[in-house]
């Protein structure tokens, strides 16, 4: 036996995956702030354990970890070599002819969610002409804990990397130049673990084991809501709707208190969420009758068309209907829409773009995300001489909730968001199989459909970041293979950790493998 060098080999091959992921963060400019919870896997790295792997892409990483105008003049020369060599022949989104001069929907909402890995202000500069070339004229604002909040009921509430009330006029300011409106998203019943996972806040919760749900009617909830719905508005001037959340309300009727309100009001649990959800959007409506309240709709589903009905709710709010499978029927059935139509005057509609096949997924699923889109636009086609369809909010979620892992990064779910853009205005003129054809022009790049072969060279915001995502599912598909990767029977016999902790291992045995473990580990750097 003879001993060989393994210096370069870490015991663990999966460092490679991780330090990459960092070094997609980095690249993007984004960053996660939330550091309130040991639970959240979305903490920063130490940035020492991936400065070797950065090395060759900056000499100066402090200066990249801010938002200087230094760090910005660096980060867009660093764009600009990234992008060298593409060519960009024209804009077909500008120049084209194939969109219907008449929409089925009046909005096109992109959701932006900032819960994790929130762009960095600068970011908006180059997606909001973009959004508006490809025919978006909306954007929804997740702002979860990027929104500063002040008060007494807010201390560590917003992350600390919040934008700050000049990053949010600025966004505002953006998106008035390129006509897109925007709609705050603020939770007002489930999904409030960015406040509930609070230590002070606990006793807030519907039950102590979720943090999701908040307690319609603990002492604080009304005031703490009326709180936060006045300082987003009062921050958006020109603010025409507001989306109030309460999707998913997993724990509802559960502690004492509302067990006994539920009783002295002989109310069943449906009724106690209608009542919550009338309660927050009277307000909105009240202090600031121009809003209107948008409210997702997944709580009405179970209930009858009485209790919708005599709740009154549609007189406060209007509804949208959420779903992100390829077919929506199954989930959302005549019935339910024949509930809707007789209740609510307008209805928006949202589908998913990325972020709802997986909370790890890196790469988008295409096909999965524009069939969701067909059957979405099948349902407006069937139901339009019966509701009013307002608009469609594209759901693209960056973290299933405050304590997962990140999904796709934004620009990893473009290509699928340009081309769910593209078929939702040509949907009438446009065989379904025909539209994976435009995304190349659409996108100025090279790509092929759908685009997992890696490699693809694009021009759109972000795009280094979706090349190299393309470029990672190869090597976790390698490392992972029984052939090629930690599985491989060489690799288990002679290339275990303890082979690599005391660098002792057989060459005979290596000498076809190592090389190609080395071409692996090196393969971004
Ligand atoms: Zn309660």
């Amino acid at each position: 036996m003879k001993m060989i060098s393994l210096n370069k080999l870490s015991s663990k091959y999966i460092i490679a995956s991780v330090s990459l992921f960092g070094l997609m963060l980095f690249i993007y400019g984004m960053s996660d702030g939330n550091q309130h919870t040991k639970f959240n896997t979305a903490k920063s790295k130490p940035l020492k354990n991936l400065k070797p792997h950065l090395n060759s892409l900056s000499s100066d990483e402090n200066e990249y970890m801010t938002q200087s105008h230094a760090h910005l003049l660096k980060q867009r020369q660093k764009e600009q070599l990234l992008l060298a060599g593409i060519n960009i022949k024209k804009d077909p989104a500008s120049s084209h002819k194939w969109r219907d001069t008449e929409q089925a929907l009046e909005y096109r909402v992109v959701h932006l969610d900032l819960k994790g890995a929130p762009p960095r202000i600068s970011y908006f500069e180059d997606l909001f002409p973009f959004l508006k070339r490809h025919g978006a004229n909306g954007i929804l604002l997740e702002y979860e804990d990027m929104f500063p909040y002040t008060g007494p009921y807010f201390d560590s509430v917003p992350a600390y990397n919040a934008y700050s009330v000049s990053d949010i006029k600025k966004i505002l300011r953006l998106a008035e130049q390129n006509k897109i409106e925007v709609i705050p998203l603020i939770q007002t019943f489930g999904h409030l673990e960015f406040f509930l996972k609070l230590k002070q806040n606990i006793e807030m919760r519907e039950v102590f084991s979720n943090a999701g749900s908040l307690c319609p009617t603990h002492n604080n909830t009304v005031k703490v809501l009326h709180a936060m719905i006045d300082q987003v508005v009062r921050m958006h001037p020109k603010l025409k709707y507001l989306h109030i959340g309460s999707d998913e309300v997993y724990e509802l009727g559960r502690c004492a208190r509302c067990i006994e309100k539920m009783k002295v009001e002989n109310w069943n649990r449906g009724q106690l969420f209608l009542n919550h959800v009338k309660n927050v959007a009277r307000y909105v409506r009240t202090a600031y009758p121009h809003v209107m309240p948008l409210v997702w709709e997944d709580m009405f589903r179970s209930l009858s068309f009485s209790e919708l009905f005599d709740s009154g709710i549609s007189q406060w709010v209007e509804p949208v209907v959420w779903n992100y499978h390829p077919n929506i029927l199954m989930h959302i059935n005549s019935d339910v829409w024949s509930m809707y139509a007789h209740s609510f005057k307008n209805i928006w509609i949202a589908s998913a773009f990325k972020g709802a096949t997986g909370p790890d997924q890196l790469l988008t699923n295409f096909t999965y995300h524009l069939e969701n889109h067909m059957s979405w636009m099948a349902i407006v086609e069937q139901f339009k001489h019966q509701v009013n369809f307002r608009g469609i909010m594209m759901t693209g979620w960056q973290r299933y909730d405050h304590f997962s892992v990140l999904c796709e990064l934004f620009p990893v779910g473009i290509p699928s968001l340009i081309l769910n853009l593209f078929y939702i205005q040509n949907y009438k003129h446009t065989y379904p199989m025909d539209t994976p054809s435009k995304l190349s022009d659409l996108l100025q790049c090279d790509i092929t459909f759908p685009p997992h072969g890696g490699g693809a060279q694009c021009a759109f915001p972000g795009a280094r970041i979706f090349n190299i995502a393309q470029r990672l599912y190869l090597l976790r598909n390698e490392l992972e293979s029984p052939q090629t990767g930690i599985n491989n029977p060489v690799a288990r016999g002679w290339l275990s950790d303890q082979n690599i902790k005391w660098n002792f291992s057989n060459p005979h045995q290596n000498m076809a493998y190592v090389p190609r473990f080395y071409f692996m580990y090196g393969y971004f750097l």
